[in-house]
């Protein structure tokens, strides 16, 4: 089927599905095998050799598994993808199969905390050079950029305070000099921005998040140009970060409520990051949505809607924080985010928690700090919910 006219609500439940599965299966089976049977030897031999469809064993292809890269495929409007256990094994997987020792990489200082890892950590052992841009700074980034690089790492909105990158302009300059650019699309979903539409070479997912989005599953998602697809798809054949048919049946499953899950947390996000910019307990609100946000007229650009996280600093400090998020009774404090059920946590918690007090404030990460995850609870509820909990405060 030609999904390209189709919006991602449709594509969400179709793609990759159109076709009755064997038996009349309505759903997509869980093909539970490690290995495929062929009753001829020439079959097999051609399958192997890649002339002919089929698989093989699933560390590197798997039916279900392609019915799942087909659906983010479509969703990205990308000409291949590729999938993995996780979404750093994604990442991971994403870097290794891209760069050599001499490479040199740019990205943001607010890249997800495992990303930020690799840059750090793992990279530079391999003689890679990696270059951290103050993050939202485009002109340094240009910069950077333009003194010759392999490969654009790009992350927007970021967290925990939702900064935004301009992609359209951060992926020319990237072209300039022959970089591919990779963009980390998991805060914003497919649903709301389409970085391969802004010239993204590579759109990475956690699937974790938003796809699958019930905080029941590990996954990892990579899709774009076929040609880079198919270098990382190689690596993973044998690194071995393969996802597993059961996990990819669940992430399927997520993805059909997709554009209904994501639309319902765009709009309780808005409503609760107005509520809370108002209230006079509550310091700052750090949401794209609203005009005030730094990023905002870039997000109005390059993003359909304006996503499911919102940060915000309390008055009062860390005492405050412990007071209210101890009294909310519609959320678990708990790492990840974009599922159904509302999340909040502290970057001393969470992302930032191998840092000092003093390092997180020179990243402007005040203690004060909440990043709240909007679940697809009823707007009213949730936000009876914090203000009740405000309330406490004296
Ligand atoms: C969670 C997350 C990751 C890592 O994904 P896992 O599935 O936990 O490995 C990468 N990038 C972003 C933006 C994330 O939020």
């Amino acid at each position: 089927m030609d999904f390209s006219r189709l919006k991602s609500g449709t594509a969400s439940v179709w793609a990759g599905e159109t076709e009755i599965f064997p038996e009349g299966s309505h759903t997509v089976p869980i093909v539970n095998t490690v290995t495929f049977a062929y009753k001829d030897l020439e079959e097999w031999h051609e399958v192997a050799k890649g002339n002919r469809d089929g698989h093989i064993y699933s560390r590197n292809t798997n039916p279900t598994v392609s019915v799942l890269e087909e659906k983010i495929r479509v969703l990205e409007k990308a000409e291949s993808a590729a999938s993995f256990a996780s979404g750093m094994a994604a990442i991971s997987n994403t870097l290794f199969a891209l760069l050599k020792p001499g490479s040199r990489v740019v990205s943001i200082k607010d890249s997800y905390g495992g990303t930020s890892r690799l840059f750090l950590e793992f990279l530079p052992r391999f003689n890679i050079e990696v270059t951290l841009c103050e993050t939202g700074d485009h002109e340094q980034m240009e910069k950077e950029i333009a003194k010759g690089c392999d490969l654009v790492y790009l992350e927007t909105p970021t967290n925990p305070t939702l900064k935004i990158l301009d992609l359209e302009r951060l992926s020319g300059a990237a072209k300039k000099v022959a970089a591919v650019t990779v963009v980390d699309n998991t805060f914003a979903s497919p649903v709301n921005q389409n970085p391969l539409l802004l010239g993204a070479d590579l759109v990475i997912h956690s699937a974790t998040k938003y796809l699958g989005g019930h905080s029941d599953t590990l996954c990892g998602l990579v899709c774009g140009r076929r040609e880079l697809v198919h270098q990382i798809f190689l690596f993973r054949e044998i690194n071995g970060a393969s996802l597993n048919p059961e996990t990819a049946y669940n992430v399927i499953r997520g993805m059909k409520t997709l554009e209904i899950r994501v639309e319902r947390q765009n709009h309780n996000a808005m409503q609760i990051a107005k509520f809370l910019d108002s209230h006079s307990k509550v310091d700052k609100v750090f949401y794209p949505g609203l005009e005030s946000h730094r990023g905002h007229e870039i997000a109005k650009k390059q993003m359909r809607g304006f996503g499911g996280i919102l940060s915000f600093e309390l008055k009062g400090g860390y005492d405050a924080v412990k007071t209210v998020l101890h009294n909310l009774k519609l959320v678990h404090l708990a790492a990840s985010l974009g599922s159904v059920s509302t999340l909040a946590g502290t970057p001393r918690t969470t992302s930032h928690v191998e840092l000092t007090e003093a390092q997180r404030k020179e990243l402007g990460i005040s203690e004060s700090l909440v990043r709240y995850s909007v679940g697809i609870e009823n707007t009213e509820d949730l936000i009876n919910d914090l203000s009740e909990a405000l309330d406490l405060l004296g």
